[in-house]
C-alpha cells in the first residue's frame, strides 16, 4: 500500500522539471502530468485480472496510451469517450477482455449506433437499455449495472448507490432485466457494482455479499465480476488509502466462492479512475494578485474554477505548494485565502462543501510567483468549461524527466468556433 507521505506546501520540480521552466515554456494554466506516478498505481493494482481505467477520470488520449502501454483496459460513459479511446489505440470489439466497454444509465441515440456499429460490450445501468439494445442487436452480451441498494461516497454528489441514486439497475429489478434480455436472446455474462468513491473495507463486504446473491441468481451465464471504482486517494494527513491487500483478498473470495457453485472460471476486474491519475497531475498557475480584505489576504490566480472545478462542486480539499520565482527554499507562512480570475464570488479553491471560505497557511507570495493545485489529476482538466470565454489550459506529461505537450492551449479563435450570426 502506497504511503501517505507529507504535504510540503513549497515546489521547485514536478517529476524532475523546474515548476518555473514549465511555466514559462508552456504558459500558465497549465496542468502537468506525472506518468511515473500512474505507472505506479497501475502496478499497485496487478493483482486484479483486468484493470478497466474509468477513463472519465482524466481522458487525454496520450493519459489514455500510457494506460494501454500498461496493461489497461478503458470503461467509456459516451460516445466521446470511445472515440478518445480509439484514438489512443484500444480497439473495440466483444472479445474476452474487451478493450473498451460502454457504462452508461442511458443510450443516447448516437452512441446506441456507435456501439452496435463497433460491437462495443455494453454495461446496461437500466432495464430500459435491454431492451433498445435487444432491438438492434438481437443476440448480443451484456453486463449489468447493479445497485444493491446501499452506496458509499465522500459526498453526496459522489454516492452512486442507495435509493438517492440514479446509477444501475435496482438489485429487486433483477428478474425483470432476466427476462426482457431472455426476450431479446441477450446473454448477461456479467455484473458490476460501482457504489461510490471513498469506499471503506466495511461496505466493500457488504457489496461482495450482495454481489455473490446476484450471480448466483443470473447463473452460469456469468464469467466476469467487476469491483467498479471507488478507491480512494488521500488529499490531505488526515485521510488515506484502502488497504488493497485486503481489499483484493475479500473480492477474490468472492470469486473463488462464485467459481465453485457455477464451475468455471471468472474474471474479476476492477474499474479505478481516481487511484490511477489524481496524485499525477498538477495544474500550475500564476499568482497575479495579492490582496488584502479586511483581515483576510487573498491570492488570486490565472487558474479558476473553470480550470478545477472539485473546490466549487464539491468543497473538495486539494493540497497547494508555492513555486517562487526567486527559487526560495524558506518562507514565512500566512493564512491566505485562494481564488481564481473568474467574475464569480464562488471562484475560490479554498472552499469547504457548502462554499464557506476558508484559509491555507502557505508561504508568503508575490505576484508572478507560481502556485500549484496538487493531486488535481481525476476530475480536474476532463470539468473544465469556457466559463468567462476562458481558453481550456494547456496539458503536459512528464516522461523520464522529459515534459510533452499532450494538449496545445486554446485559442480565443477556438472559444467561437462554430459559432454564427444569421444574415
Ligand atoms: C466514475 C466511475 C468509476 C471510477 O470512479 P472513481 O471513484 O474515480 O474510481 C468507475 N466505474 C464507473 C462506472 C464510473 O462511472
Amino acid at each position: 500500500m502506497p504511503v501517505v507521505g507529507t504535504f510540503p506546501t513549497l515546489r521547485s520540480e514536478i517529476a524532475g522539471v523546474k515548476v518555473v521552466d514549465l511555466a514559462q515554456q508552456f504558459g500558465t494554466p497549465t496542468y502537468v502530468y506525472d506518468a511515473a506516478s500512474i505507472v505506479e498505481r497501475i502496478n499497485d493494482l496487478k493483482q486484479f485480472d483486468v484493470i478497466r481505467f474509468a477513463q472519465k477520470a482524466c481522458s487525454n488520449i496520450a493519459i489514455l496510451n500510457l494506460c494501454r502501454q500498461n496493461g489497461v483496459v478503458v470503461d467509456a460513459v459516451s460516445g466521446g469517450e470511445i472515440h478518445r479511446a480509439q484514438k489512443a489505440g484500444y480497439k473495440p470489439g466483444n472479445v474476452e477482455h474487451p478493450e473498451i466497454v460502454y457504462t452508461a444509465d442511458v443510450f443516447d441515440r448516437d452512441t446506441l449506433d456507435l456501439v452496435v456499429k463497433l460491437k462495443i460490450p455494453v454495461n446496461c445501468g437500466s432495464p430500459d437499455m435491454i431492451d433498445q439494445l435487444g432491438e438492434k442487436a438481437p443476440g448480443s452480451s451484456i453486463t449489468l449495472r447493479i445497485n444493491p441498494g446501499f452506496g458509499h461516497g465522500h459526498s453526496q454528489k459522489t454516492n452512486t448507490g442507495g435509493e438517492q441514486s440514479k446509477h444501475g439497475i435496482w438489485h429487486e429489478q433483477l428478474d425483470d432485466c432476466v427476462a426482457r434480455a431472455a426476450k431479446a436472446q441477450i446473454k448477461i455474462t456479467g455484473i458490476h457494482m460501482h457504489i461510490g468513491s471513498g469506499t471503506d473495507l466495511h461496505h466493500l463486504s457488504q457489496v461482495c455479499g450482495s454481489m455473490e446473491k446476484v450471480v448466483e441468481k443470473i447463473g452460469a451465464s456469468v464469467d466476469t465480476i467487476s469491483a467498479g471504482g471507488g478507491l480512494p486517494i488521500p488529499y490531505n494527513t488526515k485521510q488515506s488509502y484502502v488497504d488493497l491487500d485486503q481489499y483484493f483478498q475479500l473480492w477474490d473470495a468472492s470469486r473463488k466462492r462464485l467459481e465453485a457453485k457455477l464451475g468455471h472460471k471468472i474474471t474479476l476486474e476492477i474499474e479505478p479512475g481516481r487511484y490511477l491519475v489524481a496524485e499525477s497531475g498538477y495544474l500550475v498557475s500564476e499568482v497575479r494578485t495579492v490582496k488584502k480584505m479586511g483581515n483576510n489576504t487573498f491570492y488570486l490566480l490565472d487558474a479558476g474554477f473553470n480550470n478545477l472545478a472539485r473546490p466549487i462542486l464539491y468543497g473538495s480539499y486539494h493540497p497547494m505548494s508555492l513555486a517562487p520565482v526567486s527559487g526560495a527554499t524558506n518562507l514565512p507562512e500566512q493564512d491566505v485565502v485562494v481564488g481564481g480570475p473568474l467574475c464569480e464570488s464562488g471562484d475560490i479553491f479554498t472552499q469547504e462543501e457548502g462554499g464557506f471560505v476558508c484559509t491555507r497557511k502557505l508561504p508568503q507570495a508575490k505576484v508572478g510567483d507560481y502556485l500549484v493545485l496538487e493531486r488535481a489529476g481525476a476530475y480536474g482538466f476532463v470539468m473544465a468549461s469556457n466559463y468567462n470565454s476562458k481558453p481550456l489550459a494547456a496539458e503536459v506529461l512528464i516522461q523520464n524527466g522529459k515534459p510533452h505537450l499532450i494538449r496545445a492551449r486554446q485559442t480565443f479563435e477556438d472559444i467561437t468556433r462554430g459559432e454564427v450570426i444569421p444574415s
